[in-house]
């Protein structure tokens, strides 16, 4: 690795799951902002054609002229792609529905599953001096998800906390074997992170208990409880811990961010 400044590159993280609606662009949003706060300087990749990240990050949409589409197959200066968001250090690359078509137009480049990964470590993006990235992927297992794993150093599974929860979980799993052995062998799996967690309700605590007993070590400390500023932070464009950053939500995100921190950072040192 030839990196000229002392800086290092920086670590990139996919927060996936193929089940829609378990808390992906929630946690997507609320890490980045705790990993701001806590003094990084992060991007997000919103690599979901809905655009939510974006959007819960106060791009609008009449703002995303250039987008996580044209990263991937387009030649646009970063500096158009990348833009600020009002918490300070972090930036997005948005999305629109345009990248539902990019699934498609991808297959045809023999490159196809290695586009993101390239993006991403262009030397142009040094500029940036970005210390994470995160992605927020889309709901399926589709080329678009691959190219965030063949991207990134971790996986980061956000598990809600309700029945069948753990069902899914095998064909994730799956896939990022699958990905190890065709072009990412040291992808790691960052964590599992138990997402809208109802300390009164006995599914929750089922399962954690299941979580805990079959993935160990892999499951966060910190769950990530319902919390209504949570949901409600994103109709103000902004992540929960600037709309309330007292809110239970904003703690547990702050406390998640502590340890991705002490996974990540003492590999660094
Ligand atoms: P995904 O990206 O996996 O589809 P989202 O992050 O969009 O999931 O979350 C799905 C819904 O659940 C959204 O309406 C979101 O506001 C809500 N939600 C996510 N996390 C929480 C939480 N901790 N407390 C309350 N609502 C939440
Ligand atoms: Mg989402």
């Amino acid at each position: 690795m030839s990196n000229p400044s002392s800086q290092a590159a920086p670590k990139i993280i996919s927060i996936a799951n193929q089940k829609g609606g378990v808390g992906k662009t929630t946690t997507t949003i609320n890490l980045a902002a705790a990993l701001a706060e806590a003094g990084k300087r992060v991007l997000v990749v919103d690599l979901d054609p809905q655009g939510n990240a974006s959007t819960g990050l106060g791009i609008d949409s009449e703002d995303r002229e250039f987008t996580t589409y044209d990263l991937l197959l387009e030649d646009i200066d970063l500096k158009s792609i990348i833009l600020p968001t009002t918490t300070a250090g972090l930036h997005i690359i948005p999305a629109t529905v345009d990248l539902s078509s990019a699934d498609i137009d991808l297959i045809s480049n023999e490159k196809r599953s290695f586009l993101l990964h390239d993006a991403l470590r262009q030397t142009a993006m040094d500029e940036f001096e970005l210390d994470y990235i995160l992605i927020d992927c889309p709901p399926s297992l589709n080329l678009l998800t691959v190219n965030a794993m063949i991207a990134s150093d971790s996986i980061l599974v956000p598990l809600q906390s309700e029945f069948y929860a753990l069902e899914g979980l095998s064909q994730l799993m799956w896939s990022i074997r699958e990905v190890r052995q065709s072009g990412n062998k040291d992808l790691r799996i960052e964590g599992i992170v138990l997402t809208m967690y109802d300390q009164r309700n006995n599914l929750s605590l089922q399962v954690e208990q299941d979580a805990r007993d079959n993935l160990g070590e892999l499951v966060f400390k910190t769950r990530i409880p319902r919390n209504v500023r949570v949901s409600e932070a994103p109709s103000f464009a902004m992540p929960v811990l600037s709309y309330d950053t007292a809110s239970k939500g904003a703690q547990a995100y702050r406390a998640l961010a502590r340890e991705v921190l002490e996974n990540n950072e003492e590999k660094v040192a």
